[in-house]
């Protein structure tokens, strides 16, 4: 549809792009422009459509299609040799000049760019993110998945831990088991790609020894290829991840071929069922003879018998051809080698994607069907949009010619957005929200919590915490009566602001959440990031170690007229190796730390809660209780940066 639309607009275009517009500039003179077709954005279907090239053919390399499945270069595209070639078939009627043509995938004598100026068609190709990667790998890496789970008897652990998904900010929990999800678009591949590893990780759990080898060589493989989808959404690129994106890519390739069995394609699978179909009617040709000599039935146990051994043996030719065939040569597959030279030379990769088209059907077109009254819509959409549009240049022209360091009026906020020059939001700044009714005294805590923890003694929490952490003419009573009749108030809510990835100037608030029914969905206690040591500590944990947040709490000293605001945590802490991840998955293992004197249990200051962590349990053999946890550190961008 797009590409039939974009073919229609071309003349207009066409004619521009030879004869220029005249453009008026910013000191009112009038200048004639020549706009440049520069990148096209579609998937690769209508990408081969547009350049008339085969299907198993790249818009910009000239790969052969039996090597689609490599991490190799090809020799890019030369429009000007081909249209050298041509004019020599034409001139001589040579047709060795335009085999070779064919042989690069050209299906036709005539491209409609060829008669455009100044661009390199090879160039207008742009990577997809939206179909090569979330529609196109991911999704194959969800059927490879789940075949690989099936043969090892594993799906039911996946299901489980899928089923149990934390949530997360910006990530809704998969209501549905794994194997029930039926649709699988954008917005799923997209959730699927931050939680699959930390997923299979759990679900691959304990292997036999016969199985480990294998389940590690999975695991690289999905490590490597979630890490470079998260590297590929990098809004900004140095050398260094660069150099990440080409090593994740190279390792993909390496281990790729464990799940090589599973890549069906459609030939193999139709060669397949075609072969099985010709030994089926065999089995019945043999039989009608058979029956015809014997003029009777065979016995019951030599038909048994007869029928499992046809069924191994059209197993065998299944596997047999299955692996013959399958192979990883599809052009998605080899797209993504292009991916570093385009960002060296276009920049970052999610601006060319094809949501972006996708997505802004919302704001074009849906919002403004909403807001008419549905008769003689079209004419309401465009008003509404253009309305919508022209206001908003408005504001960011505003925005634009405020001088630099000066504010504007915080009234103006509604309608201009924060000032772009104001100050970046106090991030040590967090609010405690929806506080809960009635007086109360700090001995709550312990009676509030008495049915969850067992053996919880806050005064001694308190004492620790006050000791450790308080300076000494802040320091809380030490006697047990004065501090539990200490007045306190309880919380639900913590609010803490976290940078938002590769922006400093802006962030995005993490609701920690503490409540003992949360949507009618029992309990939630979340998992938060807590700054326990310098950045030197815990490996790749960096100095912050996961924590559930039991209670919020704020508790006031009548004597030293301090405040404190205060939770109480279950913390989790490294294992031997120290935080260090681990070689297979690349995630960090926690532990339930029960050795130290006050067991797990912590109270802190709120002001040292980083914001959400995403934690799966490793769920241990039935009865028992959950004693390590994976660190999902591919849940968002920010988390995939720090910890690795
Ligand atoms: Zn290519």
């Amino acid at each position: 549809m797009r590409r039939r639309k974009g073919l229609k607009l071309l003349p207009n275009f066409y004619i521009k792009l030879w004869q220029g517009e005249l453009i008026t500039d910013s000191r009112g003179k009038v200048r004639r422009c020549f706009p440049l077709l520069a990148a096209w954005l579609a998937d690769h279907e209508e990408h081969t459509a547009l350049h008339n090239i085969a299907r198993n053919c790249c818009p910009k390399c000239e790969v052969d299609p039996e090597s689609l499945g490599e991490l190799q270069k090809f020799s890019p595209r030369d429009h000007t040799i081909y249209r050298q070639r041509i004019e020599n078939y034409k001139r001589t009627q040579d047709l060795s000049e335009i085999t070779s043509l064919a042989a690069v995938g050209l299906k036709a004598l005539y491209s409609g760019f060829w008669t455009l100026p100044r661009i390199q068609p090879s160039e207008i190709h742009k990577p997809d993110l939206l179909h090569n990667v979330y529609l196109g790998l991911l999704k194959n890496l969800l059927e490879w998945i789940t075949a690989f789970l099936k043969r090892h008897e594993r799906l039911d652990n996946f299901d489980e831990i899928w089923r149990s998904m934390p949530p997360y900010p910006g990530f809704t929990p998969p209501h549905k088991a794994f194997r029930e999800v039926s649709q699988w678009q954008g917005k799923e591949m997209r959730m699927f790609g931050r939680i699959v590893l930390a997923a299979l990780a759990v679900a691959l759990r304990e292997p036999s020894p016969s199985q480990r080898h294998l389940f590690n060589r999975a695991l690289e493989c999905v490590k490597n290829l979630v890490d470079f989808h998260l590297m590929a959404q990098y809004l900004s690129h140095t050398a260094e991840t660069l150099g990440y994106l080409d090593d994740y890519l190279r390792r993909f390739h390496e281990d790729k071929d464990v799940f090589l069995e599973f890549r069906q394609s459609k030939r193999s699978k139709r060669k397949a069922e075609a072969l099985d179909k010709k030994l089926r009617d065999q089995y019945s040709k043999e039989d009608t003879n058979e029956n015809s000599l014997r003029s009777g039935s065979i016995s019951k146990s030599k038909r048994q018998r007869l029928d499992i051994s046809r069924k191994e043996e059209r197993d065998a030719q299944r596997v047999e051809i299955m692996e013959n065939e399958s192979h990883f040569n599809y052009p998605k597959m080899h797209l993504m080698t292009h991916f570093h030279d385009h960002i060296l030379r276009f920049g970052n990769l999610p601006i060319y994607s094809t949501e972006i088209g996708e997505s802004s059907h919302r704001t074009q077109i849906k919002e403004g069907y909403y807001h008419s009254n549905r008769n003689n819509y079209v004419h309401q959409i465009l008003g509404y949009y253009g309305r919508h549009h022209a206001m908003h240049m408005r504001q960011e022209n505003l925005r634009a010619l405020l001088p630099e360091n000066e504010t504007y009026n915080e009234d103006l906020n509604p309608v201009l957005g924060p000032s772009p020059n104001a100050v970046a939001p106090r991030l040590s700044l967090r609010h405690l929200r929806a506080r809960q009714g009635g007086s109360r005294v700090v001995s709550d805590v312990q009676s509030r919590l008495f049915r969850f923890i067992h053996n919880l003694d806050v005064c001694k929490l308190l004492i620790s915490y006050s000791r450790l952490s308080l300076p000494i003419h802040q320091r809380l009573p030490e006697d047990s009566e004065s501090l539990l009749n200490l007045p306190a108030e309880f919380f639900n809510q913590l609010e803490v602001p976290v940078p938002a990835f590769n922006n400093p100037r802006e962030h995005e608030i993490h609701h920690v959440r503490c409540v003992d029914s949360f949507r009618h969905q029992g309990r939630r206690h979340d998992w938060a990031w807590i700054k326990a040591g310098e950045e030197s500590n815990f490996g790749a944990l960096r100095g912050r170690l996961p924590g559930q947040i039991e209670s919020l709490f704020k508790i006031r000293d009548l004597k030293t007229g301090y405040s404190h605001r205060l939770a109480l945590a279950r913390m989790l802490r490294p294992g031997p190796d120290g935080g260090s991840v681990d070689p297979h998955h690349g995630l960090v293992k926690v532990y339930r730390a029960r050795g130290r004197p006050g067991g797990d249990l912590a109270v802190i200051n709120i002001s040292s809660i980083c914001g959400i962590a995403h934690i799966l349990p490793v769920f241990p053999s039935k009865g028992e209780e959950c004693e390590t946890w994976l660190v999902n550190s591919r849940i968002d961008l920010c988390t995939f940066n720090e910890i690795y």
